[in-house]
This record gives structure tokens, sequence and C-alpha cells, in this order.
């Protein structure tokens, strides 16, 4: 089922570029002009994600992040601020209004579209099921914590996301930039060599013989594959 991105931006012409955008990439997207009735149509819909400018008409965005917050249907929906001026940034990302992101107008479509994926992936992954047994690998998302066996490994952060990745996601090829995606998602200032150095340091961890893998195998000329471990 497509995801449901809600944007509340009473600028037409702004809300129906981020529209087009938003549909090019299959969401189901509807524009809210931000009047005391968004916050009930917002209840009745129930997007995925919330586009919220902070300029609105009959509230300001902040009230109505507020309100989103205390909702028992919407409570946990990310929000992602559209500002006009840096200097909200501040109140945007505080304890108060409870905003998850925020976008400084202008911005580019293409960083709007990267920034919606980022927070649908963290909604996916919280919503799935918190330990995963594959063959002799025990995933905790809870705990952020791998077994093999019996024995913990010692992931950084990044390794834990790439060997979730793998274990998700068994018996077909990646190329390194496909994996980029998946892992680092927008992250600046990442090579395709970076995900080399993570590969060799995960299998040194779940490897019993690093150099001729049995569950991180080289795919030659392309990427990495994680072979079915079942
Ligand atoms: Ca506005």
């Amino acid at each position: 089922m497509p995801k449901r991105i809600a944007i509340v931006e009473d600028e037409a012409e702004l809300a129906s570029l981020i529209d087009y955008n938003l549909s090019r990439q299959g969401y189901q997207v509807q524009i809210l002009c931000g009047n005391r009735g968004t916050l009930k149509s917002l209840e009745q819909w129930k997007p995925d994600l919330i586009l919220l400018d902070v300029m609105l008409p009959e509230m300001d965005g902040f009230e109505l992040c507020r309100l989103i917050r205390q909702s028992a249907v919407l409570g946990r929906t990310p929000v992602l601020f559209l500002t006009a001026r840096s200097d909200e940034v501040d109140r945007v990302l505080g304890l108060e209004i409870g905003g998850d992101d925020y976008m400084t107008k202008p911005f580019s479509p293409r960083e709007l579209i990267a920034r919606v994926k980022a927070h649908l992936r963290r909604e996916d992954m919280d919503s799935e099921p918190v330990m995963l047994e594959i063959g002799p690998f025990r995933l905790d998302r809870n705990g952020r914590k791998v077994y093999v066996g019996e024995r913990p490994l010692s992931l950084t952060s990044t390794e834990f996301n790439l060997l979730e990745f793998f274990l998700t996601h068994p018996g077909r090829a990646y190329s390194r930039d496909q994996l980029l995606e998946a892992v680092w998602g927008e992250q600046r200032f990442v090579t395709p060599r970076t995900v080399d150095v993570h590969v060799r340091r995960l299998r040194e961890q779940i490897e019993e013989h690093p150099d001729a893998p049995r569950y991180l195998t080289t795919v030659r000329g392309y990427g990495y594959r994680f072979e079915d471990a079942v």
C-alpha cells in the first residue's frame, strides 16, 4: 500500500510542487491548508508522515504539532516542519513542540524526498518484529545486539544496520551503491569504499574464516551477497 503523506501548507504553489514530486515517487498525498479543521482531517486520514508549515493562517504549525503529539491517533506520526526562518529550528526540535525534523525554505525537492524516505524507513523498522532469528544469527532490534549462537557480537551502529539489512535481504546481490542507499541513506561523506571497510569488519565478527566467507560473500565486479543462513 502506498505511504500517505499530508502536506499542511497554505502556499498553494509550494504545496502543489511538493505534491507533484511526492506523487511521482508513488506516495499518496493530501494537501491541507492548515485551518481549524486540519487536525480532524489528519486524524481521519491517518497519514504516515506529516509535512507541516510553521506559518499558517489560523493557527501556527507549532500549535498544531503540539495537538498532533497529544492525539491518540497521530501521536507517533513523524512531523517534518517546513520553516521559512532558520531561527525557528530550535523550537521545532524542542521537546515542547515535538517535531522530528525540519526543512528550511527554499529547499530542493530531491532533498525533501530524501528526508521523507529516511523518516518512513525508520518508522518501518520500528514496526518490525523485535527479535529476528535466521540460522545461527539472533538479532535483537531493541537492544541492537546480534548473537551468533550464544556469542554476542561487538558491532558499531553502522555495522549493526548493515548486518540487519543483509539478514533481512538474503540471497540477493547488492551493489555498493545500493547498500549505501539502503543502509547509510542520505548521509554525506560516504563512498562505496566505506561499504568494503564495513563488510570486512563484519566478516571478522561473523565468519569463521573471514578470508573465505560462508555468509557474506563477494559478488565479483558488483558487490556483496548474504547467503541464505537457514
Ligand atoms: Ca505558510
